[in-house]
């Protein structure tokens, strides 16, 4: 029987009076890589930063490997193998490159990641060890958040927007790492507007429209027609106008 890590029922999720997260069910197995895509402000941060403890539950019940994550405040999270790479990339910018990986490793979980696995699934960091951050490319800062996430061992790794702001070939070299993650069994649950790009790299999605999952399944056999519907909420465009 395939081993459920994260398991999602009924989430409502507010910022005070403001709703932006309705009755979402969701799953992941142990090993599957799944995305959620959606349109701006359809509730996919949120929903992962819920996840990562950083924004309270409504309503609706968490687990993670069948154990409630309700009242687990965020640090705990990341020590039982929840790693959040948060939009934005929040990398310390008087540490060094390898100062940046060692610190993602502060939970001392055991497991597959170290500085030469990750640097072997981010070759573009091999160079960069020594340096400071301040000079990377949006691409190498991108890869450089994604090894510090790994860093910690996760058993899940929410990835969010990780193509955000990066031009095509290095959204690519970024996103390539993902079958080296997924042949260490690490579980990996991407937050994409790309859709191109989040079906590419994933066994299933979630469509997220207005705070709700307006459509999910298998990625292989995903119909763009309905996806386009889904992500905004209209019939008639054409797979093109899709993000
Ligand atoms: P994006 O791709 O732009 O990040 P998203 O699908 O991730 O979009 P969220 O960032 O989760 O969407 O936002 C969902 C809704 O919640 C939006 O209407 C947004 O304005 C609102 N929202 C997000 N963060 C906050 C906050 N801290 N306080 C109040 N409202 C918020």
């Amino acid at each position: 029987m395939t081993e459920r890590v994260l398991e999602i029922a009924g989430a409502d999720i507010r910022y005070g009076d403001f709703q932006a997260v309705f009755g979402v069910d969701l799953h992941i197995d142990v090993g599957e890589t799944v995305a959620v895509i959606g349109a701006n402000g359809a509730g996919k941060s949120t929903l992962l930063n819920s996840i990562a403890g950083l924004v309270p539950m409504h309503a609706g019940t968490m687990l993670f490997h069948g154990r409630t994550l309700a009242g687990v405040p965020a640090y705990d999270r990341v020590t039982s193998g929840i790693a959040l790479v948060p939009e934005g990339r929040h990398i310390f910018a008087s540490l060094t490159v390898e100062e940046n990986l060692r610190i993602g490793a502060h939970t001392r979980r055991p497991g597959p990641w170290n500085i030469e696995r990750v640097v072997a699934a981010f070759p573009l960091l091999d160079k960069l060890l020594a340096r400071q951050p301040a000079g990377l490319s949006g691409g190498e800062r991108q890869a450089l958040a994604i090894a510090r996430g790994l860093m910690a061992n996760p058993d899940l790794l929410l990835l969010d927007e990780a193509s955000l702001g990066l031009a095509p070939i290095v959204v690519r070299q970024v996103y390539d790492a993902i079958p080296e993650i997924r042949a260490e069994g690490t579980t990996v649950l991407v937050v994409e507007q790309d859709v191109n790009q989040a079906l590419a790299i994933s066994d299933r999605f979630y469509c997220m429209l207005e705070g709700a999952i307006s459509l999910t399944g298998d990625t292989a056999t995903a119909d763009r027609a309905a996806i386009t519907e889904a992500y905004f909420g209209v019939e008639g465009m054409t797979n093109d106008e899709v993000a």
